[in-house]
């Protein structure tokens, strides 16, 4: 789609504004280009200036981390933390440790961040953090005396009512333990500072599971638009981490045959599909040992594709649920070509523009990630309100509640998508409904 005079202006200040993002602008294109028709309906965005204002962090952070290695040698890294939108909540979006991080990448996540949270229909603004720390290979201490240095720092920015983060790619259970014992430290605070914790102080039943379920349940609320389900369906997953693991663990429960996983050095396919069992084998692998996944196909004598994607894999529904930018538009080509009817992102913006266009043009099912996993934060929102009220739902209470807020997603986005003349477009419906609550709670509450 052609962008529109106002939507250019913001778009070409916002490349010339932030040179050296390519992240960052592709985020803000995707959701400028979606919105024009919102503008041509009403004008008053323009007037009051809020896409100039929306493409522009409220604030941001970024400090230096130093730590000492195991064998007593000084090490810096950068942290960030991007508080992006607190039109309708506080902040709130995940911790990032990987060393690819950079600000276009926190920058992109925190812009994304918020509307998904705005499609939650929980009261949480949008905002993503992290550091170019690698937590491969380093012993525990080390990730502690990091997290420690790292948190030492943040603290000053983050409370409970004002900015909570939570764990993404890097920070799970561990990091987030270090993390919350040194804010209390520092603070001498027990206040719901952080989201994901664990569960004998604070944490929520079903939030490890959350992103990967809610995926699940988005995607199968989109194959109900076509009659169809997961029952008997061949999926492939891509990653291994949290939101792989329990995508799968869902996709399994539903009947489906998921037959890929994959990490950073390569992809295994099982076309037996992976059972409860095999899984088990990859909890154990990713959570504990922290080893690589080929050590599944050596475990299990399938076969392991190193240095490649899942993607080339026949299948009827993908689960990109590793990072961004993990399927380009040559890959989105050969599913397409090999019959695939769904893709639902788990992971954040894994498929580039072009990967976007070609499902939309093709009419596959295409659950873009602010929607599809928006699960995760949604069930972040829950622990809050379980730490504010302190009580503690059971797994079925919270596994409800995850589920209802996925359902209510879809039909949020579907109706938006059908409102605007596209039927079916999930990534049209998402940006749309996701910029109108966060862009009218901007106007009404005045210009900042
Ligand atoms: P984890 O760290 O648990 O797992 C990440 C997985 O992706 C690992 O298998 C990792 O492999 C792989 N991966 C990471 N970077 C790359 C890369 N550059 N190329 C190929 N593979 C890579 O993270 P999560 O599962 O929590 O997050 C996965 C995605 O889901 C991210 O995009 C995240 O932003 C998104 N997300 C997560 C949510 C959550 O609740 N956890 C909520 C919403 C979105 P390796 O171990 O080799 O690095």
């Amino acid at each position: 789609m052609a962008l529109s005079n106002y939507v250019e202006r913001v778009y070409e200040h916002v490349v010339e504004k932030n040179p050296s993002e390519p992240e960052f602008h592709q985020a803000v294109k995707e959701v400028l280009d979606n919105l024009i028709p919102v503008f041509e309906k009403e004008p008053k965005f323009e007037k009051y200036k809020v896409l100039e204002r929306i493409t522009e962090p409220e604030r941001t952070i970024i400090f230096r981390v130093p730590w000492v290695d195991d064998k007593g040698e000084i090490q810096v890294n950068r942290g960030f933390r991007v508080q992006f939108n607190s039109a309708i909540g506080p902040f709130k979006g995940g911790l990032r440790f990987h060393p690819s991080v950079n600000l276009g990448i926190i920058k992109f996540l925190g812009f994304e961040q918020t509307f998904k949270n705005s499609l939650t229909g929980i009261q949480m603004g949008g905002g993503k953090g992290g550091s170019d720390f690698d937590p491969k290979g380093k012993s525990d201490n080390e990730v502690m005396r990091f997290t420690q240095s790292f948190m030492t720092e943040l603290f000053r920015y983050i409370g409970g009512r004002v900015d909570v983060p939570a764990g993404d790619i890097g920070v799970g259970a561990r990091e987030l333990g270090y993390l919350f014992g040194q804010w209390k430290k520092i603070t001498q605070r027990f206040e719901p500072v952080l989201t994901g914790k664990a569960r004998e102080w604070g944490g929520s039943l079903i939030r490890p599971e959350a992103t990967g379920y809610g995926n699940v349940y988005f995607a199968a609320e989109m194959l109900k638009t076509r009659n169809e389900d997961f029952k008997d369906k061949i999926v492939s997953i891509s990653g291994s981490g949290n939101v792989a693991q329990y995508a799968t663990q869902k996709c399994i429960e539903l009947g489906a045959k998921v037959v890929t996983l994959s990490d950073s050095s390569g992809f295994i396919y099982d076309p037996e599909g992976i059972t409860t069992e095999k899984l088990n084998f990859v909890l154990d692998l990713k959570n504990v040992r922290r080893g690589r996944i080929s050590e599944y196909a050596e475990k299990f004598g399938c076969e392991y594709h190193p240095g490649e994607r899942p993607w080339k894999i026949p299948v009827k529904i993908a689960l990109p649920c590793a990072t961004q930018n993990e399927l380009n538009g040559d890959e989105a080509k050969i599913l397409v070509d090999n019959g695939i009817i769904a893709v639902s992102e788990g992971a954040n913006m894994p498929s580039t523009l072009e990967a976007t266009d070609i499902f939309l043009e093709n009419k596959i099912l295409f659950g873009p990630g602010k929607a599809a996993n928006a699960g995760g934060v949604s069930t972040s929102g829950l622990e809050m309100a379980q730490n504010f009220s302190f009580v503690s739902w059971d797994r079925q209470q919270v596994d409800t509640e995850l589920h209802k807020i996925m359902i209510n997603i879809h039909k949020t986005v579907y109706d938006a998508s059908v409102e605007y003349g596209e039927p079916g477009n999930y990534v049209l419906g998402a940006n749309i409904a996701g910029f109108k609550k966060v862009a009218n709670a901007m106007i009404s509450q005045g210009h900042w």
